[in-house]
C-alpha cells in the first residue's frame, strides 16, 4: 500500500509537503489491526493507531554515509547506531523495519510518501521543522573542522574566506554558508568525498559531524586531522528521527519505544557497541 502512496505521491511531492499528511490519516480508524501479533509494549496501540504503519512496516530512509551511525554493512545492507536503534524501536513497535538507503538531501522531501520516517544523524533544526516533525532527541553532536595536519586554522576567524568541502544539505553546509565571511563551499553528495578532495588539495577545511570527521581523518592520519568544533565556536546539535508533520499517534510510539529502550539498557549497549567501539 505504500508502495501504491508512493507511485502516486512521487509526482506531487511539492503539494504532498504542503498539504501535510491530513488524507492518510483518515485511514487510521480503518486498518488498525496490524500490530496486534506483538502485545508485549505499551506502544502498541499507539503504533497500530497511525495510518502510516497501517500496513505493519515502518519504512524508514537513510543515508547510509554517515559512519557510525549508517554505513553500508559487509553484507551491502545499511548498518550502523541508528539502523540499529530503529531496527530495536521497530520491534517495540511491533512493526517491521524496512530500511531504504537515499541521498541525504532528499531525505526530508521523502517523508511521508516513500518513506515513513528518517534516521540519519539528522539534527533538529528549526528549518527543518517547518516540513517535519522530530522524535525526542537520541544524541548530541557537535560539527568538527577536518584540516590538513599541522594547519594553522585554529579560531572562528581562520575560517573566513576559505575553500570549504561540505555534505549538500547539511548542518555543517549552513554554517559554512551563512555563518563564515566569504565562504568559498564545495558540496558533496558524500562526506568522505569532500575529505577526499582535502586530502587532494582541492578545499582547505572540511565541516562535517564529529564522529564521522573522526572516522573520514582516521583514514588519513598522515594528511589530515579533525578540530573539535566548539574551538570555532559552533554549538551544540541534537539528533532526533524526523517524522511526517502531525501524525501524534506515529511520534507517541517512537518516542515511548525510545524511552523503553533508554531505560532496559539497549540503547547503551547500542551506543558502547557502534558509536564508542
Ligand atoms: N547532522 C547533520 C545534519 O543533520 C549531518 C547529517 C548527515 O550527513 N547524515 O545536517
Amino acid at each position: 500500500m505504500k508502495k501504491l502512496l508512493a507511485m502516486v505521491l512521487t509526482g506531487a511531492m511539492t503539494l504532498s509537503l504542503l498539504a501535510g499528511c491530513g488524507g492518510a490519516k483518515e485511514a487510521a480508524d480503518a486498518s488498525a489491526n496490524t500490530a496486534s501479533d506483538s502485545a508485549s509494549s505499551s506502544s502498541d496501540s499507539a503504533a497500530s493507531a497511525s495510518a502510516a504503519i497501517a500496513d505493519g512496516v515502518l519504512t524508514v530512509g537513510t543515508n547510509a554515509e554517515f559512519p557510525p551511525f549508517e554505513y553500508v554493512g559487509d553484507d551491502g545492507q545499511p548498518d550502523g547506531f541508528d539502523i540499529a536503534l530503529i531496527k530495536a524501536i521497530g520491534e517495540k513497535m511491533g512493526v517491521k523495519v524496512e530500511v531504504q538507503n537515499m541521498e541525504f538531501d532528499s531525505l526530508i522531501a521523502s517523508i511521508g510518501n516513500k518513506i515513513d520516517v528518517a534516521i540519519a544523524g539528522m539534527t533538529v533544526t528549526d528549518e527543518r521543522k517547518l516540513s517535519v516533525d522530530f522524535s525526542d532527541s537520541y544524541y548530541d553532536a557537535l560539527q568538527y573542522v577536518v584540516v590538513p595536519k599541522g594547519s594553522d586554522i585554529k579560531t572562528a576567524d581562520d575560517l573566513k574566506g576559505r575553500k570549504i568541502g561540505v555534505q549538500l544539505g547539511t548542518t555543517g553546509m549552513f554554517i559554512a554558508e551563512d555563518e563564515i565571511e566569504n565562504s568559498d563551499v564545495s558540496s558533496y553528495n558524500k562526506a568522505v568525498d569532500a575529505v577526499n578532495d582535502l586530502v587532494n588539495g582541492k578545499v582547505d577545511l572540511v565541516i562535517i559531524d564529529k564522529n564521522p570527521a573522526l572516522v573520514f581523518a582516521g583514514k588519513y592520519p598522515d594528511d589530515v586531522e579533525a578540530l573539535d568544533g566548539s574551538q570555532f565556536g559552533f554549538g551544540v546539535e541534537n539528533y532526533a528521527i524526523a517524522l511526517p508533520k502531525g501524525d501524534a499517534d506515529l511520534l507517541g510510539a517512537i518516542n515511548s519505544a525510545l524511552g523503553e529502550l533508554k531505560k532496559d539498557g539497549t540503547f547503551d549497549r547500542l551506543v558502547s557497541e557502534y558509536i564508542e567501539n
